[in-house]
Order: C-alpha cells, then sequence, then structure tokens
C-alpha cells in the first residue's frame, strides 16, 4: 500500500514530528494554513473516518486527548483553536489516512469555506 502518512509514521519520509506514543503521531503540516497547524495520525492506516470501525473509538478519542495536551502546550487552548477532519473529495481530503488538523494563531471564520 502506497500511503505518504504510513511512510512518515515508519519515518521513511521525512516530517517534523511533536508528539509520538504508541498509537499516534503529531507532526508540522508542510503547508500551514495558521501559525499553527499540526496534523494528529492514528498510527494504524484507516483511510477516512467511514473506515474508521467502533473499535476504534478509543484510538480516535485518544487523537482528540493529544490534538488537547498539544494545544495547551502550544499556549492557544484558551484563545481558542479548530480540529477539523476533512472526508473524502468534496470536503478536500488528499491523503488518505485519517488525521485531525489542529489550527490555531488566528481568527477563524465560520462557516468554512
Ligand atoms: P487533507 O487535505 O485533509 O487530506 O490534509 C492533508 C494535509 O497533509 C494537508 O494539509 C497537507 O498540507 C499535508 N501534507 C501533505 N504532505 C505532507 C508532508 N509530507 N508532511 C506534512 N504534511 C503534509
Ligand atoms: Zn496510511
Amino acid at each position: 500500500m502506497n500511503c505518504l502518512f504510513c511512510s512518515i509514521i515508519e519515518k521513511k519520509f521525512p516530517s517534523k514530528i511533536l508528539y509520538e506514543d504508541k498509537t499516534v503521531i503529531a507532526l508540522e503540516d508542510k503547508n500551514p494554513q495558521a501559525p499553527v497547524h499540526i496534523l494528529l495520525l492514528p498510527k494504524k492506516h484507516i483511510s477516512t473516518v467511514l473506515e474508521a470501525k467502533p473499535e476504534d473509538n478509543e484510538l480516535i478519542g485518544h487523537l482528540f486527548q493529544i490534538a488537547n495536551k498539544i494545544a495547551k502546550d502550544r499556549g492557544v487552548a484558551e484563545k481558542g483553536f479548530r480540529i477539523v477532519m476533512n472526508c473524502n473529495r468534496e470536503a478536500g481530503q488528499t491523503v488518505y489516512h485519517l488525521h485531525l488538523h489542529l489550527l490555531a494563531g488566528r481568527p477563524m471564520r465560520w462557516p468554512p469555506g
């Protein structure tokens, strides 16, 4: 299987890893859309949220806990941040390995574009 994020997780492709544990990894987005733009990925390959199974609930909950921790560590938790998960083409998903975007450091508009 040819997956960019699996290659990053396996350290076969360079990236700026900020956090790693047994099940998840967080890294700097290479094309940041805000002063803070961090990607959080499960190490398990799940292509989109549509493929997430009930047995992945703990893993996906853990992703949010790590997003919280990073938001606090970066000092953006109080001011605010946005967590985004794109699913499929019309939502703008370009890498088919489930991930959260943690965006912060500037005012965010609503509705998103
Ligand atoms: P999405 O469009 O929701 O699938 O998000 C994919 C994200 O991965 C985009 O924000 C890209 O900028 C980011 N990205 C693509 N390649 C890399 C890479 N090699 N290292 C870090 N981020 C990447
Ligand atoms: Zn993958």
